[in-house]
């Protein structure tokens, strides 16, 4: 069996396997977003709990990870498209 890469949450700083966490990275237009692989710039691990969301403009690991912060518009745009991603892996 493959260990399991481990990543921290930007947020809580808790590790985890990566795959219990989604990689969260600045999108061209310099907004936040959820993507499957990272493409060029930085990217940064969260959970995708309500908690780590809310979390993480008090964060000092997204600034850490992403070289920058969150205002409360753009933790709702993520908070929103986490939960589009979660309906759709229900489906
Ligand atoms: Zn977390």
């Amino acid at each position: 069996m493959a260990a399991t890469p481990i990543r921290t949450c930007m947020s809580c700083g808790q590790r985890a396997p990566q795959s219990a966490l989604l990689r969260i990275q600045s999108d061209p237009q310099g907004r936040l977003a959820v993507v499957d692989k990272a493409r060029r710039g930085r990217s940064g691990y969260l959970h995708p709990t309500r908690a780590c969301i809310d979390g993480l403009p008090k964060a000092r690991g997204i600034r850490r990870s992403l070289r920058r912060g969150i205002d409360r518009c753009e933790r709702e745009r993520l908070a929103e498209a986490v939960a589009d991603l979660s309906l759709e892996k229900t489906e």
